[in-house]
């Protein structure tokens, strides 16, 4: 088999039985990038830090120091500051922007051993559900390089689908790594909120945002998970709970398992080879011992409209930062200073960023705070209180993550409100903080679907078992696209 196709605990045997060391390994997939330029998954490549890294790593292999992480190659959605390497945030804006320092997920992955090979493609900012509104240009998907791979974290997935890195980063705020998993036949896992530290993790909209894994399977996401997550002292909405062993219950059985289907996910709103697919595949899990009830989640139906006034709110509030003065782009000869203001934010942001702020700035504006903002905090805790309802009856809910398959390219990007639609399964989640899974089930058209598996605050370790177990009686997930082989 080809080494690209292995996962990070095959490639961790393969290190230490001196199959390949950490150099070759990083060489050979530096090499496979490089071949495939048409995906545009990558803004930056960081070879000389790679190679470095990776030498270092077989300095810690030979010296048994190493970790299951220690010399395997992964890369970082640009949203995370890397010291010293260009950190864009898919903008513009910070197209000149030298990070000084390292996100504490890229510290601590850097600290397992992990080896850095670049960063990641991704939706200006992080806004977007296709990754079109990147200033570096769309990514594909390699299934089919005419559909998007999904956003905002969409040179994440599809660089994993096309086995061009074992790994990588992702963040959430409404669905962007289980959206992008969904269309590119990947495993991705959004965390609770809090447990992954925000720290260097460019800010979107802040009471949203998490950082996760994405990887081929549940197993590699729990390993990458592992180092990701903890209690940062550096973010002050960093949860102070235990990590458990994410790998310690990955092959527990699933006897008495209780599985809830919101029946609002499962409505004429939802592509109806997709729904068919999801049924055989949650049928799977009754043939493992689930045990399968219908909930209701009223509320679900607010989640778009509530998530577009506070992500947009916060978003408005996080970018005020980016005025020219402290870092990014600056326009040229200002006239004054409000000239060099308004010239810098103009010709820097892109036109979703700035429909975003636009919002952002008109709800939060005195007068319309209570019938906009405040409303939709009511909404989010309407949701939140859906969540906890359903999660206190069954153990985890399951459902679509996306409503079709990948879309072609240039489809949705004239039409926002069709674009914000394609999240409609998953903005819910991240209004409550749940954690939430998308792992491979099935094809439609020869188009990856995702399954998505929601479950109740720092139940990852439910999630990845239950994924694990799926992917133990499946391999949607070990499928590759055509080319990518
Ligand atoms: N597509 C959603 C948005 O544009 C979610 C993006 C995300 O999760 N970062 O806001």
């Amino acid at each position: 088999m080809s080494i690209f196709q292995l996962s990070i605990t095959e490639l961790a045997q393969g290190l230490r039985d001196g199959e390949f060391s950490s150099v070759e390994l990083t060489k050979n997939y530096l090499e496979r990038i490089k071949q495939h330029p048409e995906l545009n998954c990558f803004v930056t490549l960081t070879e000389d830090h790679a190679l470095s890294a990776a030498n270092l790593a077989d300095q810690r292999l030979a010296n048994g120091t190493a970790e299951i992480l220690t010399g395997i190659p992964i890369a970082q959605k640009d949203i995370f500051c890397t010291l010293g390497v260009k950190t864009t945030c898919g903008s513009k804006m910070l197209d000149n922007f030298i990070a000084p320092y390292n996100a504490t997920v890229v510290e601590k992955l850097n600290a397992s051993g992990a080896v850095m090979l670049g960063k990641l493609n991704m939706d200006e900012f992080a806004m977007g559900s296709s990754n079109e509104n990147s200033y570096y240009g769309p990514v594909k998907n390699p299934w089919n390089t005419q559909t998007v791979p999904g956003g905002s974290s969409g040179g994440s997935a599809a660089a994993v689908a096309a086995r061009l890195i074992v790994a990588t980063t992702g963040t959430d705020t409404g669905g962007s790594i289980r959206q992008p998993a969904a269309f590119c036949g990947i495993t991705g896992l959004k965390p609770t909120y809090g447990r992954v530290s925000r720290y260097g993790m460019i800010a979107y909209a802040s009471s949203l945002d998490q950082g996760g894994p994405m990887a081929r399977s549940a197993e590699d996401a729990a390993i990458l998970l592992q180092s990701m997550a903890g209690f940062d002292p550096k973010d002050s909405t960093s949860a102070n709970t235990p990590v458990p062993d994410y790998r310690a219950d990955l092959n527990k059985p699933l006897d008495g398992l209780k599985i809830g289907l919101p029946k609002e996910f499962f409505t004429a709103d939802l592509n109806s080879d997709i729904a068919a697919t999801l049924e055989k595949a949650i049928n799977e899990f009754t043939k493992l011992g689930a045990t399968i009830t219908d909930v209701s989640m009223p509320n679900l139906q607010m989640a778009i409209p509530a998530y577009y006034i506070i992500a947009p709110a916060e978003c408005s509030a996080n970018l005020s930062r980016f005025d020219g003065v402290r870092y990014g782009y600056r326009c040229a000869n200002p006239a004054n200073l409000a000239d060099l203001y308004t010239r810098s934010r103009g010709e820097a942001f892109g036109t979703e960023v700035k429909r975003r702020i636009l919002i952002g700035t008109y709800a939060l504006s005195a007068g319309y705070y209570d019938a906009y903002y405040l409303k939709a905090q009511k909404v989010r805790r309407l949701i939140s209180d859906d969540f906890k309802k359903a999660l206190a009856e069954v153990d985890v809910l399951m459902g679509p993550v996306t409503p079709s398959t990948a879309f072609d390219l240039n489809e949705k990007s004239n039409d926002p409100i069709q674009m914000y639609l394609s999240d409609i399964y998953t903005i819910a989640i991240n209004l409550a903080g749940v954690p939430a899974m998308s792992i491979p089930a099935g094809f439609v058209d020869n188009m990856p679907v995702g399954l998505q598996i929601i479950g109740n605050f720092f139940a990852e370790d439910r999630l990845l078992n239950i994924a694990h177990q799926f992917q133990q009686v499946t391999d949607w997930h070990q499928r590759t696209p055509k080319g990518f082989e």
